[in-house]
């Protein structure tokens, strides 16, 4: 159930106000006995929260800043079409997935549009048609064969970090690659390729490849089964998941009050929330920039955990055409004299059927394109489209994302800087007296990616719900409910599709 932010906070029974932002001398478990948590921020990771504590029979009440569900996950439907804004990849389709049982169960489709599982290739080489600044398509030859070399320049950098002690960036490393082995260096358009590929590398991060660690990019493990287009948009999945939940909208929490036995919750308007405990799911960015203020102060450790990770940005460009005037390939990339200024666009048309392309930008590049207005960054992509495809017609509806600048998400997703400590994720999970810590960033092995926050929820509810367990000892009336999950897993193989 999603109220939209009118609704008194005392209505949520089992919690008690003091309206004095202090908290209560004594707390009365007037309405119910059973242990109350407060999930802070309705993305998956928190929905993903929220699910697992009311299946155990928790009070559970989400707070979320937004007017909407979904976070990063956002499906437009103003084209007549599902369009995915943030995230669109199920990063390894296969059973192993912590989404797959969902997705099977609501009969969403899949278009694979690469089975490998490397972080690199989230698209076959086969599948792209790259073109040059001036708009002349490149030899499908010289793509695959700079792609090889992408792959040995790759190989060789491992050599490097093997070699030194100390972390550097992707960039750096990639520098020694080729001053020691100047026959990997590309010259003319096949440099421009090379530039794309590293385009790529540093969309996967959403950051600059001078940003990127060298001791961790490749250290990230991705499912297996390659990676899948939600063809019918990521919505239904948040919905079905957020199904019954108390989730009041339109309420930003600005403070976390950790007290010895209990959590008190300040939202924008002066309201208090106050339950057992708390995950905390907001998006990294919005920590680092101290949009909440936790009291007492987060301790140091975590707080250093915070300030050290990178987080990212990605922005997209969705164009809706009257036609189709392009090739029936998946990706249409830009190369250019370096990653910056290349570029690419996803065919839509070939996944789903409907006439739509979608840049995407990443890193500096994606800051760069919040500081122009839609229109102007829709005429940005149209000259780039045009010089490719001289009969380009006008879109007739356009959408522009801004998640850098964004104050619900201050980024796209966590990376890892260059020096980050080793053990940074694990201090970034831990609690904090009654404070857990969910969302992607604290994701054990898919920060990132959507499936990777869910379980980052998943495990932030199981471990609040044994430290309550813990604490308040057990009670008549908590029964594990794993029956939901039990019934998804009886359905239907994953639908996946290539046109
Ligand atoms: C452009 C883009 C493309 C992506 N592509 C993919 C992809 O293809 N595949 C993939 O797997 N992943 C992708 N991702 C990453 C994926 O979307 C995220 O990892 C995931 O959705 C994060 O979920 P979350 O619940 O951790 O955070 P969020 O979805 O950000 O949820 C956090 C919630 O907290 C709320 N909030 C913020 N501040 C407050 C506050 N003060 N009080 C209350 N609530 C607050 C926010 O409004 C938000 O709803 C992409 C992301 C972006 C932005």
């Amino acid at each position: 159930m999603e109220s939209n932010g009118d609704d008194d906070s005392s209505s949520f029974s089992g919690y008690l106000l003091d309206g004095h932002g202090t908290f209560p001398s004594r707390i009365d478990r007037r309405q119910s006995s059973l242990p109350s948590v407060i999930v802070i921020g309705g993305g998956i990771s928190g929905i993903a929260a929220a699910r697992i504590l009311q299946n155990a029979s928790f009070k559970v009440l989400l707070l979320e800043s937004r007017d909407r569900i979904g976070g990063r996950i956002l499906t437009d439907y103003s084209f007549g079409c599902p369009i995915d804004m943030g995230a669109s990849w199920l990063h390894g389709v296969c059973n192993e997935n912590p989404l797959a049982p969902l997705i099977r169960h609501l009969g969403l489709t899949l278009y694979r549009t690469s089975g490998d599982n490397s972080v690199l290739y989230d698209h076959d080489l086969e599948s792209y048609a790259l073109f040059d600044i001036e708009g002349h398509q490149v030899p499908q030859q010289t793509v695959i064969e700079v792609g090889e070399v992408f792959k040995k320049i790759l190989k060789e950098t491992d050599k490097v970090r093997n070699e030194h002690s100390d972390d550097m960036s992707v960039l750096q490393a990639i520098s020694i690659v080729l001053d020691r082995h100047p026959e990997l260096r590309q010259v003319g358009i096949a440099h421009e390729v090379l530039q794309w590929y590293i385009c790529r590398m540093e969309a996967w991060f959403a950051a600059d490849a001078d940003m990127i660690s060298l001791r961790n990019w490749d250290e990230e493990q991705v499912l297996s089964g390659g990676h899948g287009l939600m063809v019918q948009g990521y919505d239904p999945l948040v919905k079905a998941l957020a199904k019954d939940i108390d989730i009041r909208l339109n309420h930003r929490v600005k403070r976390i009050a950790n007290g010895y036995n209990k959590v008190m919750i300040t939202i924008e308007d002066g309201r208090t929330f106050v339950a057992d405990a708390a995950i905390v799911t907001v998006p990294i960015g919005v920590l680092k920039a101290n949009l909440i203020k936790f009291e007492p102060k987060l301790p140091e450790w975590k707080r250093a955990a915070i300030s050290d990770l990178g987080v990212g940005n990605e922005n997209k460009i969705a164009l809706r055409f009257d036609r189709v005037f392009w090739p029936n390939v998946e990706l249409l990339g830009i190369a250019a004299p370096t990653s910056y200024a290349c570029g690419y666009f996803l065919n839509l048309h070939k996944a789903t059927g409907n006439p739509v392309l979608v840049y995407m930008a990443a890193g500096r590049f994606a800051y760069e394109l919040e500081k122009l207005s839609d229109e102007a960054a829709a005429d940005f992509v149209m000259l780039q489209l045009k010089k490719m495809f001289p009969d380009a017609t006008t879109p007739v509806h356009y959408l522009v994302s801004r998640w850098g600048s964004d104050p619900d998400s201050l980024g796209c997703y966590s990376y890892d800087l260059v020096g980050n400590p080793a053990d940074i994720y694990d201090k970034l999970r831990a609690p904090v007296a009654n404070l857990f810590f969910g969302g992607e960033a604290v994701s054990v092995d898919h920060q990132g990616s959507v499936h990777g926050a869910y379980s980052a929820g998943v495990l932030a509810a199981e471990n609040c719900r044994k430290h309550l367990m813990g604490r308040l000892g057990s009670w008549d009336k908590i029964e594990l409910v794993s029956c939901r999950e039990e019934l998804l897993e009886a359905t239907v193989p994953l639908q996946i599709s290539r046109l």
